[in-house]
């Protein structure tokens, strides 16, 4: 990256960071100005930080300098949510927060850093024989986990509920760069749990950093039926 002049509103940004994680090329800020199926304004820079800690230090600086940020998880969204056009701003590609950080059998809960693919958690759980409840999207070999929370996406294990309802808590960062917890990181109806307020609010209200999600053990058995309904309300009966 060129040398920024002070005034610059990436200075802070860049000064808090570093270059690393900064892209302001032509392709790359063309690229994610675009979603699955419109383009928006292109970001004054995308910001792919690597650490949790990296992901704090550079929300806090953008915002301090008075620019907004937007959260990206794998981009797989059609629905405008992460293109911005109301002026300058910070696009934040949460997809190098990829980790995997703790499987606690005893507990049944896995913690993930948010821009984790589906596919790439079920990888990892599946040699243990476990998976979470609603285990991702359709679009899950590239969309995130954090996307699946603030989306609440559903398909795989729809049958259990919602991406959403199978977290169990957050790290979020707010916009000052504060990283809060949410929840009991063990169940979630104990206490006061603000995990609800950050589900489905499609990045609005902060950065999903990680996620705490609920595993269950995968079938060691499958059986498929058919069935066939005489009516409509017998069908959908049947299925609610
Ligand atoms: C082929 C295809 C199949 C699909 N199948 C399904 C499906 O089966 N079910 C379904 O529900 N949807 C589906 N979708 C839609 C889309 O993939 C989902 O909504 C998915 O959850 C998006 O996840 P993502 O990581 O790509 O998020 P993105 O598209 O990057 O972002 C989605 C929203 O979440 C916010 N966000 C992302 N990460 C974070 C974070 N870490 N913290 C805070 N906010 C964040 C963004 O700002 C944006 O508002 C499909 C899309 C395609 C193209």
């Amino acid at each position: 990256m060129a040398t920024l002049a002070s005034d610059h509103p990436l200075a802070p940004v860049r000064q808090a960071v570093g270059d690393a994680p900064l892209l302001t090329d032509a392709d790359s800020l063309a690229l994610y100005s675009h979603d699955v199926l419109a383009k928006g304004a292109e970001p004054l820079a995308v910001f792919r930080p690597d650490s949790v800690e990296a992901l704090a230090a550079g929300i806090g600086a953008a915002t301090g300098a008075g620019m907004a940020i937007v959260p990206r998880g794998g981009g797989m969204s059609y629905t405008g949510g992460y293109l911005y056009s109301g002026g300058p701003f910070l696009l934040v590609d949460t997809a190098a927060l990829d980790r995997v950080i703790e499987v606690n059998e005893t507990d049944m809960t896995v913690t993930v850093e948010a821009g984790i693919s589906w596919d790439a958690l079920r990888r990892a759980l599946a040699p243990k024989g476990l998976r979470v409840m609603a285990w991702g999207t359709l679009s899950g070999i590239r969309a995130s986990v954090g996307g699946g929370m603030s989306q609440n996406g559903v398909f795989w294990g729809a049958a259990r509920g919602t991406a959403a309802d199978s977290a169990i808590s957050f790290d979020v960062v707010l916009a000052d760069g504060t990283v809060m917890s949410t929840g009991s990181d063990f169940f979630r109806p104990y206490g006061p749990d603000l995990t609800g307020l950050f589900a489905a609010d499609c990045g609005a209200f902060g950065v999903k950093a990680r996620v705490t999600l609920r595993l269950v053990r995968e079938a060691s058995a499958f059986a498929y039926g058919s069935f066939s309904f005489g009516s409509h309300a017998a069908l959908l009966g049947a299925m609610s």
